[in-house]
């Protein structure tokens, strides 16, 4: 079908994400799958059962349009005893369908035409386009390899009086670094007596290594006072086909965040957040996280080390950067496509985070996999000559 009008596209430059580009090309190609970022295991089975017995006990319908109370009860419980801030559950906790639909309310709710949005480069694909969509204007800062810093020089440089929102993300997708205590006190420092709004991403809050403390904004109350904070369910529980998620922010960004996400999707998944209210009560589950991944970044960094890629270890999320400098002087969009058509290993290429071009000949793997995937991807990946 051909439509007879004339459209014009709101986000012209898109295309499909790489994630969906990258997964794609992994089944057509059989490879297996370290691109897109998700756990190739099966979550707690307690959780699944309680899942289904919320869905067979009948709890089907729509449920309240902020989330169940008693799940957003148990949420600002979480956050007390994590990160000390107290939360109110029935104003300042939204349930959301994952952490992108967060992160594109937040961005709605606050940004108008011109206004500016400061963001670090390499950043997640979602960000831009819901900056776009409300005609505001991304203020892109690179952060550089290896250690991906935030320059806080460049950033108070950056601030104009247009400034509505600086974004950050700990632990970082695709870097795998994570903000210290001295980068959240300059942070608190330089808003301090400013309108900005911070949007903090911290889905893989519990996805940390070598004794590193998650640095929420929770835990600066200079922060946490003009903060929407986005976490996810799938992350921390193994299962981001559920699509859930939630956002914290003070009242009254709330309040404007509620009425643009009671629109886009009214609610969320009903017996899941029964579920997810049950299971939370085993701490362990959360607290012990960190431990689980660290043993699969440790064993995936000792396999790579048998292969010709540069890298240094991530300090936080499942993904780990490897430079292919001296291996190819290829495009990373082309050498990915190369590794998954010939060698089989889907990865993401590094330069589709940032705005312009930057193509560093790096890579992103996922190892959030079975020791069975791990191994037989660098088997694979050893073959690279
Ligand atoms: N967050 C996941 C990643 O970085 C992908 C989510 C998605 O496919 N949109 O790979």
């Amino acid at each position: 079908m051909k439509f007879p009008g004339y459209i014009k596209s709101k986000l012209p430059q898109a295309g499909t994400t790489i994630f969906t580009v990258m997964s794609a090309l992994a089944q057509e190609h059989k490879a297996i799958n370290l691109s897109q970022g998700f756990p190739d295991f099966l979550c707690n089975e307690e959780l699944m059962h309680k899942a289904d017995e919320y869905i067979r006990k009948g709890y089907n319908q729509y449920a309240p349009m902020p989330g169940l109370l008693s799940l957003r009860e148990r949420i600002a419980e979480k956050i007390h005893s994590l990160y000390g801030a107290t939360i109110n559950p029935e104003t300042e906790i939204t349930i959301t369908p994952g952490g992108t639909e967060a992160i594109y309310a937040a961005i709605t709710s606050v940004v108008e035409e011109n206004d500016e949005v400061i963001l670090f480069e390499p950043a997640y694909d979602s960000y831009a386009p819901a900056i776009e969509l409300c005609k505001g204007v991304p203020k892109f800062i690179k952060l550089e390899a290896p250690d991906y810093r935030i320059p806080w020089d460049q950033v108070k440089k950056t601030i104009s009086n247009k400034t509505r929102v600086i974004m950050i993300n700990t632990p970082h997708n695709p870097t795998g670094s994570v903000l210290t205590k001295s980068d959240l006190q300059q942070l608190e420092r330089i808003v301090r007596e400013t309108n900005i709004i911070i949007l903090s991403d911290e889905v893989y809050e519990h996805i940390i290594f070598d004794g590193h403390q998650h640095e929420s904004v929770l835990r600066y109350p200079g922060l946490a006072e003009r903060s929407f904070v986005i976490y996810s369910f799938g992350k921390t529980y193994h299962n981001t086909g559920w699509k859930m998620g939630y956002c914290i922010a003070p009242a009254e960004l709330m309040r404007e965040f509620r009425k643009i996400h009671q629109y886009i999707v009214f609610s969320t998944n009903t017996p899941y957040q029964y579920a997810f209210e049950d299971i939370m009560r085993n701490k362990s589950l959360y607290l012990d996280l960190h431990s689980f991944y660290q043993e699969k970044r440790d064993y995936f960094c000792s396999l790579l080390k048998q292969t010709r890629f540069q890298f240094k270890p991530a300090s936080g999320s499942y993904f780990q950067l490897v430079s292919y400098k001296g291996m190819s002087n290829e495009k990373d969009t082309d050498f990915a496509i190369r590794l998954t058509r010939d060698y089989g290993v889907a990865s993401v290429p590094v330069s589709v985070f940032y705005s312009k071009p930057y193509d560093q000949k790096m890579l992103r793997f996922c190892f959030a996999k079975k020791k069975e995937t791990l191994d037989a991807a660098i088997e694979r990946l050893i073959k690279i000559k």
